[in-house]
């Protein structure tokens, strides 16, 4: 029988106070840890780590990094101490062209990543590596380049983008009543990954006046875009955490996967 093919996800991470609160949002991460096989490791393309050029993380021991500002003392104290692998980052390197691709030392796990695993894979005991997101590209060249990772998924990693799709800083209503435009455009996201129209929505984030209003800058979109581009044709699809946070940001996440895997594994 062939390698079953690794489920790949897309989680929207919102609040790094997800990280430490015990809510819906983080509950359901949880519940998606326990699901899911174990993987052998786990690359996560972050909003947080923009580059000029493509960046993965090869360092040994990644730092935890604490790339926000004004939140309690507890989340600080967080940490998240999952190895590195420079085999895997390598394996990405190789990928996506040695030429294009920098293996790094400097950056770690932002909060995209850990504020998730945290929850997710609460033990730490998983290499992680992270790929960055190249600012000089625009979306369709960044779903091209993620093609390029779908032989990981044979190899037992599990890839996770993690952003939010309708993500507007802005405009942050803390009274947490949704905006119009954030429930419209959140449903026309999620009937377009149904539909698999890749096409229209690496148009999306200039498409209409509330398109941009709900990516006014791409990086918390585009982790979504790497994930499509690694969705198999066959796979069923689940969402979860369908849910507009603090009126301008989509929680929605996504997991993708061939039939049966939620039923390999108690
Ligand atoms: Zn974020």
């Amino acid at each position: 029988m062939d390698t079953p093919k690794f489920p790949i996800i897309f989680a929207g991470h919102g609040s790094p106070m997800n990280a430490i609160e015990d809510n819906t949002f983080s509950q359901t991460w949880a519940g998606l840890g326990q699901t899911l096989p174990r993987p052998k490791a786990i690359l996560c393309i972050s909003a947080h780590w923009q580059t000029r050029g493509t960046q993965v993380t090869a360092m040994e021991k990644p730092r935890t990094i604490y790339d926000f500002y004004g939140f309690p003392a507890e989340l600080y104290r967080q940490k998240y101490p999952a190895p590195g692998s420079r085999e895997l980052a390598q394996r990405v390197q190789s990928l996506l062209g040695a030429d294009a691709t920098g293996l790094d030392s400097e950056w770690g796990l932002d909060h995209g990543t850990w504020s998730v695993l945290l929850r997710m894979f609460p033990g730490a005991d998983i290499p992680v590596v992270q790929l960055s997101l190249d600012t000089n590209m625009p979306e369709a060249a960044h779903y091209e380049l993620a093609k390029r990772l779908r032989p990981l998924r044979e190899e037992g990693v599990l890839v996770i983008g993690s952003g939010n799709m309708v993500h507007n800083l802005g405009v942050i209503n803390w009274a947490g009543q949704p905006y119009d435009w954030a429930v419209q455009t959140d449903a026309q996201l999620k009937t377009m990954i149904e539909q698999r129209d890749h096409t229209a929505i690496i148009r999306f984030p200039s498409s209409s006046r509330e398109a941009r209003l709900a990516v006014p800058t791409n990086e918390h979109f585009l982790p979504a875009v790497y994930i499509l581009a690694l969705q198999e044709t066959s796979e069923q699809f689940t969402f979860f955490n369908e849910d507009i946070s603090l009126g301008s940001i989509g929680m929605r996440g996504f997991v993708s996967a061939a039939a049966g895997w939620g039923e390999a594994k108690p």
